[in-house]
């Protein structure tokens, strides 16, 4: 298994079980990973801070261009897209025309696929920014990560570069009162001298106490798919996701494991 990184503005279409025929937009750089987080799970690789202030955006005006491009062509095809989704090479609300983009995105859906749902993926650290918040109460799937229990467990598995914590990614989530998706990546292993597992019994109970305060629509559980940039990181079976998933539902929230 090895990291990849996204070599394009657009990607995709691909088929994902929860958002169906999806059609990816990578707004970070295509040859590099730019993220405020440095999860060690992540499948782009380690974030690279040396190379982070060099990092050129992707005009708005591209990305605009290129969609439009391929949703004409997926349009004469007659193919259903179900999802336009905000994914790639790290965290699509660093980019600085995020909100701009959010609006040029949902005009080309308006056109070409007025059914198709816009989704974001994002690590919530931006949330302190109103226009990101404001550009992501816009569409229609907010899909926001929250992989830990323990202010301890955040630290080691999503590293955030800005020193934030997981008291305040909870307090920015419970902000959307509701209308949000959590997704929760569980793994185990070693980091750092540090044994790493976030599937104990405290971690589901600090986790479900979160969830709880947050009240999202969906959870969404996976584990590790691809090569990890920590070498010593196990995946998760199937089993274990879906005893946890039952907890979810157990306090009235809708899960699923993928
Ligand atoms: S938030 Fe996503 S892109 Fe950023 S380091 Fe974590 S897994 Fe990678």
């Amino acid at each position: 298994m090895k990291t990849k990184l996204f070599n394009s503005i657009i990607f995709g279409p691909i088929t994902s079980r929860r958002l169906g025929l999806s059609l990816g937009i990578n707004l970070l750089p295509t040859d590099s990973k730019l993220c405020n987080f440095d999860c060690i799970y992540c499948e782009c690789g380690w974030t690279d801070l040396k190379s982070a202030p060099k990092v050129e955006f992707h005009k708005r005006a591209d990305v605009k261009n290129q969609l439009e491009t391929i949703l004409k062509q997926l349009q004469s095809e007659e193919k259903k897209l179900n999802s336009i989704t905000f994914a790639g090479n790290g965290e699509p609300t660093l980019h600085p025309d995020f909100n701009l983009i959010i609006d040029d995105v949902i005009k080309l859906r308006d056109h070409y696929f007025p059914l198709c749902k816009i989704s974001v993926l994002s690590n919530s650290l931006m949330l302190n920014n109103s226009k990101v918040t404001e550009a992501l109460k816009k569409v229609d799937n907010r899909i926001l990560k929250l992989d830990a229990g323990t202010e301890e467990t955040f630290q080691l598995i999503n590293q955030p570069l800005n020193k934030r914590t997981l008291k305040w990614v909870v307090e920015q989530l419970i902000k959307f009162n509701g209308d949000l998706t959590i997704q929760t990546l569980f793994l185990k292993g070693k980091y750092k001298n540090h044994t790493i597992d976030n599937t104990t019994d405290f971690e589901i109970e600090s986790w479900l106490s979160n969830l709880k305060k947050i009240k999202p629509k969906l959870v969404m559980l996976y584990s590790l798919d691809r090569a990890t940039p920590a070498k010593d990181l196990q995946k998760i079976d199937a089993a274990t996701l879906n005893s946890i998933a039952k907890k979810v539902e157990a306090i009235g929230i809708e899960a699923i494991v993928s």
